[in-house]
């Protein structure tokens, strides 16, 4: 009597109330996650073989149209390539809303001429961008191809994104793309797979990254000593911007990282430049260092042009490289709960941690999201070298397919 009033209960409660834990006795996620399973193989391969199709900064291309075939393949709807490059195609649930887009990155550091072939031993594969994010690009697939063989029908949709410009110099350019054109107001939920392990990134670092450059006539040092100096009013900023202080808490950071000018001992330059990264969680605390930062420039050159009594006068320009904006989703939102519960119903281990990935833009504009890793063990991303060691990599595979499913409603 009990027990048949706790079904009819649990078969009243609507499908959006589902915790991770009920969603995996459903038949047909159970399918799916015994299909995850037992194509680790198969999704293995695809991983060695999408990573020996180069994708260099800015020409993600030629990977882009074989994630198109891929998608075309897998049955996903309406796929198409956006103007930046994104690849898209889409998995529709009984309703178009929510929308969740599920992405994992193109491209790699790596410049045209690299040698990208991957060699295996045993669990073990190394080959230049094999985790990051080749890694992310086949889980995605696997988990295309799950829920298609567990039949799994989701209440929302899912919108698959094989994403371009996530890289140093890219600049998020695929995401700013997908979110401010492509799929403008049409996301409600984000997630993106980046490299290995079993981490939950919900901190959005950001960072603004400046080229300055001083300008001054120049002369000779002792000749035309009395000028106003390019490097040594670049000192003088240096010294300011060493002066800052900066909150512990959301980490802040500043760092001068590369200088350069002059052309001899004996001449007063008539150039110098340097490169300056700063980076913090927080777009406010960001936005304050950045002021402070043109301060420092301006008042640098004001002193240095104030010393000589303008004989020679500085100038200098501080140009934006880079720019990837800070967010991140609380703790406490729906997203990262759902995340925790996924991985608690898996005996995952729950680590939440800060990074810089895709989705730094929908945390920045206030779209839940998170960033997932794809589950096995990496080491050395960014390197000629990197590995990915395989062992026990489907219970990555599984974990991303039970919250695209438990997110896309
Ligand atoms: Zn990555």
């Amino acid at each position: 009597m009990h027990r048949n009033l706790a079904l009819l209960i649990c078969l009243a409660i609507p499908a959006f109330a589902q915790s991770p834990a009920d969603l995996m006795k459903d038949p047909t996620v159970r399918a799916a996650l015994d299909a995850a399973r037992r194509n680790e193989p198969a999704t293995l391969d695809l991983q060695a073989r999408i990573c020996e199709i180069p994708a260099p900064p800015f020409h993600e291309d030629q990977r882009g149209l074989e994630l198109k075939r891929l998608f075309e393949e897998l049955h996903l709807q309406d796929v198409r390539i956006d103007k930046a490059g994104n690849v898209i195609g889409v998995r529709p649930g009984k309703s178009a809303r929510p929308n969740l887009v599920f992405s994992a990155h193109l491209d790699t550091v790596f410049p045209e001429g690299t040698d990208v072939r991957v060699t295996r031993n045993g669990d073990v594969m190394k080959g230049p961008g094999i985790g990051d994010d080749c890694r992310g690009l086949a889980l995605m697939l696997a988990v295309i191809r799950a829920l298609d063989e567990g039949h799994v029908q989701t209440p929302g949709t899912i919108t698959f994104v094989a994403d371009v410009g996530e890289e140093g110099l890219g600049d998020l350019r695929g995401m700013k793309q997908l979110f401010f054109e492509t799929l403008k107001g049409q996301i409600d939920k984000f997630i993106s797979v980046d490299g290995t392990g079993l981490g939950i990134t919900h901190i959005g670092v950001g960072s603004n990254r400046y080229k300055v450059t001083f300008k001054g006539p120049g002369g000779h040092s002792y000749g035309a000593f009395g000028m106003a100096n390019p490097i040594q009013a670049m000192g003088r900023a240096i010294a300011k911007i060493d002066a800052f202080q900066v909150p512990k808490q959301p980490k802040t950071t500043f760092n001068v990282g590369r200088v350069g000018g002059g052309t001899s001992v004996n001449a007063i330059p008539f150039e110098a430049w340097m490169e300056v990264d700063m980076r913090s969680a927080d777009p406010n605390a960001l936005k304050e260092i950045d002021t402070k930062f043109h301060a420092a420039i301006k008042e640098a050159v004001d002193e240095e042009n104030a010393r000589w009594n303008g004989r020679g006068a500085v100038s200098a320009s501080a140009e934006l490289v880079g720019v990837r904006p800070a967010g991140q989703t609380a703790k406490d939102n729906p997203i990262v709960q759902t995340a925790t519960a996924v991985s608690r119903a898996m005996q995952i281990d729950e680590i939440l941690r800060e990074g810089s990935t895709d989705s730094n833009v929908p945390m920045n504009l206030g779209i839940p999201a998170i960033t997932i890793s794809g589950g096995g063990m990496g080491a050395g991303a960014h390197s000629l070298g990197e590995t990915f060691d395989a062992k026990d990599s489907w219970r990555g595979t599984q974990r991303a397919l039970l919250l695209a499913v438990s997110l896309a409603r």
